[in-house]
């Protein structure tokens, strides 16, 4: 088998995500044939860094050890099974797992399948305790602008990139919509902290006014990650925690992408120093192994559903594949190597790599900025650097970025005309160099006439 007999397979059969088939006609596909740490080959012998961790989810290597012992050993006991009315032990330590690393007062933990379930259950979660406690005129949710939650309907409507969003607005819910702290458009001379604060203001004016018919706020802690890796300031979700308190409404906290190590914290809502009535994990969850997420909620919040079966107040919502025995197992295994391996210490050193390397670029005429927020770093590729204008969206900057990077042995997958790296926590400071030459070099090319 060779990459263009598979690829001609694919192509008669498949239909990809996120992906306009049509590119394929003279954008080949890569098929990939085996992982191993943060490289992939594909069925040509070429080798790819994974410096976007396949969409974020790998944290420790493809084809990790551990995890793999860890899922062979459970498939030989219990693959799956249905979690109403039966357990099994690998969600029972999961959770168990989760409640000791979890922000306090989160103790309880809702399985679902991917990340788009979790927020789904976590804003019906969320809706149905206001009216559990009698508080029926609770229906609208407070979501900020350029936030992205996921692609089912519901939380499509929390969203707030076009990109994705525009085409189904006739389907989707209406949702109460903030302007996001995005620092990328603080004022010159204004820091990150000061703008969060700013424009934390019209929260506070929508909260004010609509909390009696409003159940929760949804927002990705400290990175918009969809969103072009649009960055704020841990202040915003303070001062979002305070005032969710004083206008009794829910604070959603997304950490589907920026959870477990991403942001530099083992939970970006961490450095805020604040906890969330409920958190949406996915992603890293499984170390990138398999499907699965958690609604993590508090006490407080379970509390207002147990109550007699006549009284209708329980939480009914289910998915066939909710805690997964295997993909639980993926998960044990992979916070065990958390503990073990002292990551989120140890990736100091690869966050401050990471910033060194691509230290060079920061004076381009078409870079506006590099932001980091822990294993997170984005360069903003602009047409004018003074004004920020940026390249008009059909010109496709970041797709010129990703076709040199992948002649050059690197996965990078822009997302409009950013680069970012999101790289597994076991690449090495040689690799984290190439990956940022590739970048450099792609970048240069790309914004040049
Ligand atoms: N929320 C955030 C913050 C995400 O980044 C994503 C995925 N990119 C999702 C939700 C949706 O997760 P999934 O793709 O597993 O449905």
């Amino acid at each position: 088998m060779n990459n263009n007999e598979l690829i001609k397979r694919d192509l008669s059969v498949l239909w990809h995500p996120c992906t306009q088939m049509k590119d394929h006609e003279w954008l080949p596909l890569i098929p990939i044939k085996r992982g191993k740490g943060v490289w992939l080959e594909d069925y040509d012998g070429n080798r790819y860094l994974d410096a976007i961790s396949s969409w974020w989810v790998n944290l420790f290597g493809h084809s990790n050890p551990k995890i793999n012992a860890a899922i062979q050993q459970q498939s030989k006991q219990l693959e799956h099974v249905l979690l109403a009315g039966f357990s099994h032990e690998p969600a029972v330590k999961l959770a168990e797992e989760l409640v000791k690393i979890l922000p306090e007062p989160l103790e309880r933990c809702f399985f679902t399948d991917n990340g788009s379930s979790a927020v789904e259950a976590a804003l019906k979660m969320s809706y149905h305790y206001w009216r559990n406690l009698g508080q029926n005129g609770k229906t609208k949710f407070i979501a900020l602008t350029n936030s992205y939650h996921g692609e089912t309907l519901g939380a499509l409507a929390v969203g707030g990139v076009d990109l994705y969003k525009k085409t189904y607005h006739p389907l989707l819910m209406d949702v109460l919509t903030v302007q996001s702290p995005d620092c990328f458009y603080r004022e010159p001379g204004e820091s990150n902290r000061d703008y969060s604060i700013r424009m934390f203001e019209p929260m506070r004016r929508k909260l004010e006014k609509y909390h009696k018919e409003v159940c929760a706020v949804i927002i990705e802690p400290l990175v918009q990650c969809a969103g072009n890796m649009r960055m704020y300031d841990s202040i915003y979700l303070w001062l979002l925690r305070q005032a969710c308190n004083e206008f009794g409404v829910h604070l959603i906290a997304d950490e589907i992408a920026t959870g477990f190590g991403r942001t530099g914290s083992m939970f970006a809502c961490e450095q805020a120093d604040i906890s969330p009535d409920i958190m949406c994990l996915s992603k890293g969850l499984t170390g990138g192994y398999l499907p699965l997420a958690v609604v993590a909620t508090t006490d407080r919040l379970y509390r207002a559903f147990y109550d007699d079966y006549e009284t209708l107040k329980a939480f009914l919502h289910s998915h066939s594949y909710t805690g997964n025995a295997l993909a639980c197992s993926a998960a044990i295994a992979t916070l065990a190597i958390f503990k073990e391996k002292n990551v989120i210490k140890n990736n100091k050193s690869l966050e401050k790599c990471m910033l060194d390397a691509v230290l060079p670029i920061v004076d381009h005429p078409h870079v506006a900025e590099i932001r980091q927020q822990g294993m997170i770093i984005a360069i903003e590729m602009v047409k004018n650097k003074a004004t920020k204008e940026s390249f008009p969206w059909q010109q496709r900057r970041g797709l010129h970025v990703y076709q040199y990077g992948l002649k050059n042995e690197m996965l990078l997958r822009p997302l409009g005309n950013v680069v970012y790296f999101m790289p597994p926590y076991v690449i090495k400071p040689q690799e984290i160099r190439q990956m940022a030459d590739v970048a450099i070099k792609g970048i240069d090319l790309a914004t040049k006439n």
